[in-house]
């Protein structure tokens, strides 16, 4: 695979692409990311995700060399550089390289990338059959409103589920469910009410998880927006999760114990078809 990517304002296959090893990123995950998603060559959720970004560099004091206009070309014209259909855009921008020192550097230039990955979003098997996850505890920092390249406490969590023969983790502090470890979680209650935890400095802002939230509120699906335990979501009606490459997947086993029937339940199947349908379909 030899993709074209976007680094501080040229464009070059990526393996000519080289940052320095003394990017703050790579020493100190001084970093933010974005993921959109790409369905038709065109970019799913855009607005939300281009906000995120905005907010999550403010929150760190990392200033975006593009302006608004000028980062939606770039992800249009990755999109076209590699013609890519199905899949993602991964932006990423660090404060920049310095030599080694806990304070930021005085007049940082930040380092700017995106590539892509192709990727079936449409057709993922998880839709019809769900997920199963296990619970493990949050040990992530407390900015997870903040969407840090800062990883490793997820990447742990993913290869404990691998460990256990489930395909990825809830995560749970002082008993409740905080986020899944790359997408947020959902449950629907016996009465068919969608629960989902309110914004925070505890989850990422997730702008699927917005979307679905405004689509269950529009189609008249109630909607409480609280912590749940682990153990209301054992004995929920329905689980699912949302992020940007997977809309809405139902999760059928928590802890190896079926929720519900064990089977995809139709509220968030619903959901996920809305998200086709008023997200997907309206792509830019
Ligand atoms: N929560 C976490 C921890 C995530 O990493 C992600 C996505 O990467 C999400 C939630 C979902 O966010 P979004 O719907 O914006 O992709």
């Amino acid at each position: 695979m030899n993709r074209i990517v976007y680094l501080n304002g040229d464009w070059m296959p990526e393996n000519e692409a080289k940052v320095s090893i003394f990017d703050r990123g790579y020493v100190f995950g001084d970093a933010i990311y974005e993921v959109t998603a790409v369905v038709g060559g065109k970019l799913v959720d855009y607005a939300g995700h281009a906000a995120r970004l905005q907010r999550s560099i403010g929150e760190v004091g990392i200033v975006c060399p593009l302006n608004a206009d000028d980062l939606l070309a770039v992800h249009r014209e990755i999109v076209k550089r590699n013609a890519l259909n199905e899949g993602l855009i991964y932006l990423q921008i660090s404060r920049g390289a310095a030599d080694r020192d806990f304070h930021y550097p005085e007049n940082p230039k930040p380092t700017l990338s995106l590539f892509t990955q192709s990727k079936k979003v449409l057709d993922n098997p998880n839709y019809a059959t769900g997920i199963s996850v296990i619970t493990v505890p949050d040990i992530r920092w407390g900015r997870r409103d903040i969407k840090t390249v800062q990883l490793l406490a997820p990447s742990m969590a993913k290869m404990e589920a691998q460990k256990h023969d489930a395909d990825d983790a809830w995560l749970y502090e002082d008993g409740f469910i905080t986020e899944s470890t790359s997408s947020s979680a959902h449950i629907v209650n016996a009465q068919g009410t969608l629960i989902t935890r309110q914004l925070s400095t505890r989850i990422l802002h997730g702008i699927t998880r917005r979307s679905i939230l405004d689509l269950a509120r529009e189609a008249g699906i109630s909607v409480e927006e609280r912590p749940f335990t682990v153990e209301e979501a054992k004995a929920a009606k329905e689980a699912f999760i949302t992020s940007a490459t997977q809309f809405a997947i139902p999760v059928v086993r928590i802890d190896g114990q079926p929720v519900g029937d064990g089977k995809p339940g139709p509220v968030g199947k619903k959901l996920h078809q809305l998200y086709l349908e008023h997200r997907v379909a309206t792509a830019i």
